[in-house]
């Protein structure tokens, strides 16, 4: 049986060993914060061969994070280096390996290391990869991500298409696309920087688009030299770069589900970028029909630009079927295209699937969530003891930099990992303190633009609830700054001698 191991001669004798899953900005940054302790008796489990989850798997052309770079990084690590308002995938990649590394955490990770089983035995955690090795833990913290399963519609003929098809995070890079018929399915976030990127470089492209967006019209622009060259030589001043964009978005965008006048100046700059679209019947196909907000906001400032080049099609007819040309509309017209990609978005409500988790009792995940991903403050789950999550279903949704949530849920999970080596406990949440947060949690979300705005989004379970928060940053700081020691069950943990 394996441990989850590395420099364990600095072992304490009183830290739990921690096995976390998932080397993306959630997994590398506990890794971090344990190290900063001291602790470093962990493992990160990581089943591809290259950490970074979303920007890792996501490298679609125009890939590129749409909230500012300078928000967008661990807030213990301003990063000088940003070349331009919104970072691109590759860079934000690399800020994040960089941080592993300088961070000492890359030691910690083992690759090619799906986890496909986690049992808890009354004492600690069983894990067990897809390739049968297996680890002890006292913890398990999943840091697995929301948006990473891909969703692939099940589109009659799909598997006919002769060209080549993929999802928008599963991009196939040698796929030369120059000059050539680009079929786009999608028309979200990631469909939008598709289009946007590759508008003038293949020969056409047609935009499946079954709803239209709200298009929120933010430029990219360039950080002048002057200006790096001043927060390098200044950290201060990128400190309060930072506070600054963390104030501002959390004003525009941390209540704006639940108030309609955020809304209103919102939805007043879509339709002004909205505007700019000439032919009107084109205008009309990407008016949205439901509210701003209900919806993801999507931010871009060229997509209006790119959908009114002549090499740009808006297919707005329903998809009948996919043949071996292309994509046939409900209309019957076949759209040939040389190539096919499924912009598509993910299962958001895969959490932590498909993995298979069995908590206190042989109690399974799948019973525990049932019906719901019921959980405490999003990072514990009932019968799950020392079982924790970053990132974790009814995190704070939005436009939020989710950098931020986990930083939030991250110092609160080192209170309670403090508190299980002090007093060696096994800590699980109490399912009274669990369904008062929770149903006050889905009260709130039920009264946001998400469950009341006309429209049909990844934010809603099977319920018709929003998964999400509806709450700020700051909202979240203070509701997680302390964990309330009652609503725990603490259960002696039988230790091994250091
Ligand atoms: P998404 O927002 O879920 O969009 C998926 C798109 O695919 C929607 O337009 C959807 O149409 C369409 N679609 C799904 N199934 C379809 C079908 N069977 N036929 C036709 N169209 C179909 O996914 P995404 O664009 O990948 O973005 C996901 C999330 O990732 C974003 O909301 C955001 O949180 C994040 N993201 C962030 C950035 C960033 O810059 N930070 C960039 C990319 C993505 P309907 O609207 O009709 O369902």
């Amino acid at each position: 049986m394996g441990r989850a191991r590395a420099d364990t001669t600095q072992r304490s004798g009183t830290t739990p060993r921690i096995v976390i899953i998932g080397a993306g900005i959630a997994g590398i940054l506990m890794g971090i914060k344990l190290r900063q302790r001291g602790w470093t008796d962990f493992t990160i489990l990581e089943k591809a061969d290259r950490l970074g989850g979303t920007w890792r798997e996501n490298q679609y052309p125009g890939a590129a994070c749409d909230v500012p770079a300078h928000l967008y990084v661990y807030s213990f690590a301003p990063n000088p280096a940003w070349r331009t308002r919104y970072a691109k995938a590759p860079e934000i990649w690399q800020y994040y390996h960089d941080q592993a590394e300088r961070n000492g955490v890359l030691p910690h990770i083992e690759y090619g290391k799906e986890v496909a089983t986690s049992e808890f035995d009354g004492t600690r955690w069983n894990v067990t990869t897809r390739e049968g090795e297996h680890y002890e833990a006292d913890v398990v913290i999943a840091g697995v991500g929301r948006l990473h399963q891909p969703n692939l519609p099940d589109i009659t003929g799909a598997e006919r298409f002769t060209g080549p098809k993929f999802h928008s995070s599963c991009w196939d890079h040698s796929v030369e696309l120059k000059g050539k018929r680009l079929g786009v399915i999608g028309g979200g976030s990631s469909g939008v920087q598709i289009v946007s990127a590759l508008a003038d470089e293949v020969g056409k492209l047609s935009l499946f688009q079954r709803t239209p967006q709200w298009v929120f019209p933010l430029p990219d622009a360039p950080i002048p030299l002057k200006k790096r060259l001043l927060y390098r030589l200044w950290p201060g001043a990128l400190a309060r770069q930072y506070r600054k964009l963390e104030a501002e978005i959390d004003d525009r965008a941390g209540r704006a589900a639940l108030d309609a006048s955020v809304r209103a100046e919102t939805a007043k700059l879509c339709n002004a970028g909205l505007a700019g679209v000439r032919d009107p019947e084109l205008r009309a196909k990407l008016t949205p029909h439901y509210e701003v907000g209900c919806k993801r906001l999507v931010i871009s400032g060229s997509f209006y630009d790119a959908i009114q080049k002549p090499s740009v099609d808006l297919v707005t007819e329903g998809i009948d079927h996919i043949e071996e040309r292309g994509v046939v509309t409900t209309d019957g017209k076949l759209h040939e295209v040389d190539a096919l990609v499924f912009a598509t978005g993910f299962k958001a409500h895969a959490f932590l699937r498909p993995m298979q988790l069995k908590g206190e009792g042989g109690v399974t995940l799948d019973e525990v969530w049932n019906d719901l991903p019921i959980n405490y403050r999003t990072v514990a789950i009932p019968h799950m003891p020392n079982f924790f999550m970053l990132n974790g279903p009814y995190s704070p949704g939005g436009s939020a930099s989710v950098v931020g949530i986990i930083e939030v849920q991250t110092g609160y999970l080192l209170q309670l990992l403090d508190r299980i080596a002090e007093d060696q406990v096994l800590l699980t949440p109490r399912e009274d303190a669990t369904s008062d947060w929770l149903s006050g949690v889905r009260d709130l979300a039920r009264q946001t633009v998400w469950a009341t705005g006309g429209c049909n989004s990844w934010y809603l379970d099977k319920t018709g609830t929003p998964a999400y928060n509806p709450i700020s940053i700051t909202e979240l700081k203070s509701s997680m700054a302390t964990p309330i020691r009652d609503d725990f069950i603490a259960t002696a943990r039988e230790t091994e001698p250091a």
